[in-house]
């Protein structure tokens, strides 16, 4: 008897499920326990604050930071802003340089599109076929006036990931501040802010099996202290950064999703790679013109982003939407018919691009789950490219293979 339920769910780079643990911490914080945690004279608002500080402990504890480096925001969206706009900033006498790359998060991204309308100058490194970055690069393009480097630890979209350890020892050389996306890796890859020489780290709940609505951010206390400009002016919360009645329930179950990250994360991981592994086996073993997008090893083990010549993605998703949720390029592009910038960055041809699906699995799928989307998606690119024009053109061209003919 099949335990499946659909549709099945490969799409947890978007958002995962709230972990059910984390729920039911969640749930007296929106009953008897809903005190504000800033409030000072009664039970209710010190029993909010206790709630709040052991999350802050475990989150601390997941990353190896002391527990008032880091400040609850709304998301990664948030944290990313505070981090790049509250540094460029704050620091604006000692220089107007920022080095990111051009396949981070849009919320970097365009986080620096609005500090060059303000006068910085933002370098935009590039990345090979493989996303990967090149080092020597990056020390290169460091100059007297940079003042911050921000590179993501892994790619929403395709999974790759940065040498964060490396890249916090050049910035650290140079004297620069280092910031670092996050978001994607915490649930599966192990970071320790200390070790890794990170200065701001951004992370979200609902990427790590906790709920929306609630994220962090990682500022460095000593060696050196970051200084940043707060985004929000008012009662002067989180250590005057993050000014704003604290979301008291999203961060109880943000502290829970930590702290069963941190110990079921080991296990897990190579739970998850053996799933997308055998889901990148099946798919190439069952079809042919399929490839892979990004680096195979510097990769999260839940991530497979592939090109399925000759098939629009949109096609195929809609043509299995009802038994499976995925994601074509990056989700926040789906409304647009542009290809993923990420793709292109690494020079994944047009044709291509548009071909792409991301599948990122997560802490619920099953290798019963894994099989059958297998075996939906083989048949269902064999369908569509059976109808399709262009691949009956090319395969006569090319026709089936012939054995060497000597004339
Ligand atoms: C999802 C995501 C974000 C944005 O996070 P929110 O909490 O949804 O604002 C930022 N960076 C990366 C890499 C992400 O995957």
């Amino acid at each position: 008897m099949s335990g499946m339920k659909f549709p099945i769910y490969m799409d947890n780079h978007a958002t995962t499920p709230l972990d059910a643990r984390g729920f039911e911490e969640m749930l007296p914080c929106f009953k008897e326990d809903f005190g504000n945690a800033a409030s000072r004279f009664h039970l209710l608002g010190w029993r909010a604050e206790e709630k709040v500080e052991k999350a802050r402990a475990r989150i601390a504890s997941l990353i190896g930071s002391a527990e008032n480096e880091i400040i609850f925001t709304s998301g990664a969206t948030e944290s990313n802003n505070l981090a790049i706009k509250g540094v460029a900033w704050k620091y604006r006498e000692r220089g107007n340089h920022i080095i990111t790359c051009v396949t981070e998060h849009k919320s970097v991204l365009d986080t620096c599109r609005v500090l060059e309308k303000q006068g910085f100058e933002v370098t935009y490194l590039p990345v090979d076929s493989k996303g990967l970055l090149n080092l020597d690069q990056v020390r290169s393009s460091i100059r007297g006036n940079t003042i911050l480097i921000s590179l993501m630890a892994a790619n929403n979209e395709i999974g790759v990931l940065h040498p964060i350890g490396e890249i916090g020892k050049i910035a650290k050389h140079a004297g620069v501040i280092f910031h670092t996306d996050a978001t994607q890796a915490l649930a599966e890859i192990a970071i320790h802010v200390e070790e890794m020489g990170i200065d701001l780290m951004s992370f979200s709940a609902h990427k790590m099996y906790g709920p929306k609505g609630v994220g962090g951010l990682y500022v460095r206390r000593h060696n050196p202290r970051i200084k940043l400009m707060p985004l929000l002016d008012g009662g002067g919360h989180e250590y005057g950064l993050r000014s704003g009645t604290l979301n008291v329930p999203g961060i109880v179950g943000f502290g829970k999703a930590c702290e069963i990250v941190c110990a079921e994360r080991t296990e897990e991981a190579k739970r998850l790679l053996s799933l997308r592994e055998r889901l990148r086996k099946g798919l190439m073993n069952g079809l042919t013109e399929v490839y892979v997008n990004g680096d195979l090893e510097k990769r999260l083990p839940n991530n497979l982003n592939m090109s399925f010549a000759y098939i629009e993605a949109e096609s195929l998703l809609m043509g299995v939407r009802d038994e499976i949720a995925l994601s074509s390029g990056a989700a926040c592009m789906s409304a647009l018919v542009e290809p993923s910038y990420v793709l292109k960055a690494l020079g994944v041809p047009e044709r291509l691009a548009h071909t792409s699906v991301r599948f990122s699995l997560g802490r619920f799928n099953t290798e019963e789950e894994v099989d059958y989307v297998i075996r939906r998606m083989v048949d269902e690119v064999r369908r569509l490219r059976d109808a399709s024009p262009i691949y009956e053109m090319v395969k006569q061209e090319t026709g089936p293979p012939v054995p060497p003919h000597p004339h």
